[in-house]
C-alpha cells in the first residue's frame, strides 16, 4: 500500500490466482503466505469454476462465514493470531469461468469474476456463452473482467460484442512466461480502444505456481479499505491501474496530461494515431512528463517502463 500526495491509499492487489482446489500447485494457505511475504494487501482466489472453500487454516470455515462480506474479516482475524504473521491481507471471492474449448476459431473466452457473493455451484453454467458468463458473474454481485484476451486470440470484434465488462487484463504473467509466450494484450486492447471501447486495465499473474509467474504483476487499487464493498466500488469506478512495481499518477492540466511516476527509463503515450513524434519519452530516472494531445487523438493510455524492465499501464483515457 502507498499513500499518494492527495492522501489516498492505493492497495497492492493480486486479482487472479489458482490453488490446489483447481489446477494450481499450492494450497490457499500457501498462496496467502507467499503474497503476504511479498507485501500484497489484497488477494483474490479465482479457481476455475469454483469459489475457494476457504480452508486457510486447514479447517473448513463455518458455512455462514464463507463467501460473503464477513469472510475477509474472519480470515484477517485468523491471520492475526500468529505473532510471526505481522501483516493482514484482504481476501476477495473470485472465480474464473470459460467457454469455447481449445480451438480459438470457436471463440475462447475466459471471464474473471471478482467479488462474487453466495455459495454457488458454478459447474451448472458449463457450456454457456461468454455474455451469459458475464451476466452470471454480475447476477452473483461480482464484476466481470476479460482474462488474457491475447492468449485466447480474442479479436477486437469479439471483445467489442461483449457488454458489461468492468475491464480486461492488459498483462497476464502466466500467459507470458515459460511455454506460453502470449501474455501481453496491449496491442489488441489498443485496437479495441481505437474503436471507442475504453475498457479499464488490470494486470495479474494468473498464478498456478507452474512457471515462476507468481508475485510479478498486480493491480494498484485506490480504495477506502481492503473490504469487499470498498474494493468493488473502486473497481466499478475505474480507480485502479496495472503494474509490476512502478507507481504513477496522471493529471489533466489545461488540456494536457501530466504523468508523475517512480524513476523509470521510458514514459510512453499510446493513442489511436499511427504517426506520433511524441509517443516515447526516454532517458534515465525520468519521474515526470507532459503530453499534449494531437487534434486527432481520441484516447490516451500511458505505459511506463523501469530500467529493470518492470512496467505499469494506465487504463485508456478519453481525450
Ligand atoms: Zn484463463
Ligand atoms: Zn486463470
Amino acid at each position: 500500500m502507498y499513500i499518494d500526495k492527495h492522501g489516498d491509499a492505493w492497495y497492492k492487489c493480486s486479482l487472479h490466482n489458482h490453488t490446489t482446489f483447481s489446477d494450481g500447485k499450492r494450497t490457499p494457505a500457501e498462496l496467502v503466505e507467499i503474497h503476504r511475504a511479498a507485501d500484497y494487501d489484497v488477494l483474490a482466489v479465482s479457481d476455475h469454476w469454483l469459489t475457494w472453500p476457504g480452508e486457510l487454516t486447514g479447517d473448513a470455515l463455518p458455512p455462514d462465514t464463507y463467501n460473503c462480506d464477513d469472510r475477509p474479516e474472519f480470515i484477517a482475524a485468523a491471520l492475526a493470531e500468529r505473532p510471526d504473521r505481522p501483516k493482514q491481507i484482504g481476501l476477495l471471492n473470485a472465480v474464473e469461468l470459460d467457454c469455447g474449448g481449445i480451438d480459438t476459431r470457436s471463440g475462447v473466452y475466459h471471464i474473471l469474476g471478482l467479488g462474487t457473493c453466495g455459495r454457488t455451484d458454478w459447474s451448472k453454467y458449463h457450456g454457456k456463452a461468454a455474455q451469459d458468463l458475464i451476466d452470471i458473474v454480475r447476477k452473483h454481485k461480482g464484476l466481470a473482467f476479460l482474462a488474457h484476451p491475447a492468449w485466447s486470440l480474442n479479436t477486437p470484434e469479439m471483445i467489442n460484442s461483449l457488454r458489461h465488462l468492468s475491464g480486461a487484463e492488459i498483462y497476464n504473467t502466466f500467459s507470458d512466461v515459460g511455454f506460453n509466450a502470449r501474455g501481453d494484450s496491449s496491442l489488441l486492447l489498443d485496437i479495441v480502444a481505437t474503436h471507442g471501447n475504453l475498457l479499464p486495465f488490470i494486470a495479474t499473474d494468473d498464478t498456478h505456481f507452474l512457471l515462476g509467474e507468481e508475485v510479478t504483476s498486480f493491480t494498484w487499487i485506490k480504495s477506502k479499505s481492503t473490504c469487499r464493498k470498498d474494493l468493488l466500488d473502486a473497481l466499478a469506478r475505474g480507480d485502479f491501474y496495472a503494474s509490476q512495481g512502478p507507481r504513477m499518477a496522471i493529471s489533466r492540466q489545461a488540456g494536457s496530461f501530466r504523468v508523475e511516476c517512480d524513476p523509470v527509463s521510458e514514459i510512453i503515450f499510446y493513442t489511436n494515431r499511427p504517426f506520433s513524434f511524441e509517443r516515447r519519452h526516454y532517458g534515465t530516472d525520468i519521474t515526470e512528463h507532459t503530453y499534449t494531445p494531437h487534434e486527432h487523438d481520441k484516447y490516451l493510455r500511458v505505459e511506463i517502463r523501469g530500467a529493470d524492465g518492470k512496467r505499469a499501464w494506465s487504463s485508456p483515457i478519453k481525450v
